[in-house]
């Protein structure tokens, strides 16, 4: 007896000891560190380690533009065409903003104008009372392509395989940036972690008119914060997404209809793979996060796996995700619905999508009801369990089948079952449980 008792007695000291002494011994390096056995999707197979076997010479400190492109090309800059592969940490310290020239200058849309292009000469062009609603051509069109192609050589920011990008703080800043993760149809990019950063105003200079998109024509921009296309093994955690001072509701009208500079905020296309997107919050835009880009997109067919959990979805319009072809896990998120951005769906249902959704919680400030947290594009089935919602703020909480209030007032119905039961995840939560650590704790923070 007694020599049992003397064994717990040392086994609760060695379990103290062990919990307290990493803590003191070995400081928190967000750089190193790798994502947890069975965090989602990006747990598959050997896991995703990112940067973390970097050697020490790369490993950066980035405090602007030509830093970072450099930190991501082996120290070259200019940059080769395919950025390099070789395990690497980038700390990113401060603001940095992609739109300025080498001396780290900002530039503004008019400093990319090529070939006469003019905003004012292009709306007088192609206003459709003057041209008709046929797509736009000619110098002018050219001209905003060259233009576009200027802006484009300064956002975007290729990402190689084996690499950690970190906040070195809760301030750490990506200004006016697309993060181009993509490998090719024969060989992926692979292993990246992105983490702790904020990522705001990625926006276009040079929306393409597309006169006969919707009934009025609409602006297309390019540029997601983050596109993932033939990458797999993806791990984007503690993030903030948001557009300030390019919100759409400070955007004009051109054209009769929205001048829209923005596309998605993470979009993961094209066969990529394996992806975890965790504890960010993502604020402030219409849509959101694309998996799978089109119906055709057959190569996407057993590939899109993505576990989204512990995100705020706070003011988005659409696409929370939208779904093609791939099972997603959807699990202990928090949807904000209101605020200034209007509310279109949550949860898209598109072709062949297998989205596994629980233990959700919405609250809603503008009217919209529960058969409005899902849309259905050609998909034909969702599973939906443990939703929350709240119609409006305070709680309390109410369960409620979105499934079933979405069926109730559209045809066809989705049926329940997707065929697959997720196994790569740490702990579902309680719906109630979960609310407020997300409130609190989505996005960067200091370490
Ligand atoms: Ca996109
Ligand atoms: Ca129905």
């Amino acid at each position: 007896m007694r020599v049992l008792k003397l064994t717990l007695v040392l086994a609760c000291l060695l379990a103290v000891i062990t919990a307290v002494l990493p803590t003191h011994a070995d400081p928190r390096d967000l750089g190193r560190e790798t994502l947890a056995l069975n965090d989602g999707w990006a747990a598959e197979g050997a896991g995703t380690t990112g940067g973390a076997a970097a050697t020490a010479d790369q490993v950066y400190v980035v405090t602007n533009r030509q830093e970072l492109v450099a930190a991501l090309n082996n120290g070259v800059y200019p940059p080769p065409s395919n950025p390099s592969d070789v395990p690497k940490i980038i700390y990113v310290s401060g603001v940095i903003d992609a739109n300025v020239d080498d001396n780290n200058q900002p530039l503004v849309c008019e400093d990319y104008y090529r070939d006469g292009y003019t905003l004012d000469a292009f709306l007088a062009t192609y206003d459709p009372a003057v041209w008709g609603r046929t797509p736009p051509s000619g110098p002018l069109e050219d001209a905003r392509l060259v233009s576009r192609n200027a802006q484009q050589a300064r956002v975007r920011i290729r990402v190689g395989s084996n690499t950690t990008i970190v906040g070195m703080d809760k301030d750490a800043t990506i200004r006016g940036a697309w993060l181009d993760l993509r490998g090719t149809t024969s060989v992926n990019r692979t292993n990246i972690i992105i983490r702790n950063l904020n990522f705001e105003d990625t926006y276009d200079c040079f929306p393409a008119w597309s006169p006969t998109d919707g009934a009025l024509g609409s602006w297309n921009a390019l540029y997601d914060s983050i596109s993932l296309r033939n990458t797999d093994h993806v791990w984007i955690d503690h993030n903030r997404f948001e557009d300030v001072t390019t919100a759409d509701h400070l955007l004009p009208h051109y054209l009769g209809v929205l001048y829209q500079v923005h596309d998605g905020l993470v979009d993961i296309t094209n066969a990529s793979d394996f992806v975890t997107v965790s504890w960010n919050r993502l604020l402030n835009h219409d849509k959101v996060m694309l998996i799978g880009s089109s119906d055709g997109a057959i190569a996407d067919r057993g590939k899109l796996r993505v576990t989204l959990h512990h995100n705020l979805f706070a003011s988005t319009g659409q696409r929370t995700p939208r779904v093609r072809f791939g099972q997603v896990h959807v699990y202990n998120n928090v949807y904000k619905i209101g605020g200034h951005v209007p509310h279109v769906y949550n949860w898209g249902v598109g072709i062949e999508s297998a989205i596994y959704a629980e233990n959700n919680l919405f609250t809603v400030a503008n009217g919209v009801t529960p058969d409005m947290f899902m849309a259905r594009f050609n998909g034909t089935a969702v599973h939906e369990t443990g939703t929350l919602w709240s119609p409006p703020l305070p709680p309390p909480y109410q369960p409620v089948d979105a499934r079933a209030a979405y069926n109730a007032v559209n045809d066809p119905d989705l049926a329940g079952d997707v065929g697959w039961t997720p196994t790569l995840f740490i702990e579902v939560e309680p719906t109630q449980q979960m609310a407020r650590p997300v409130l609190r704790n989505a996005g960067p923070f200091d370490w």
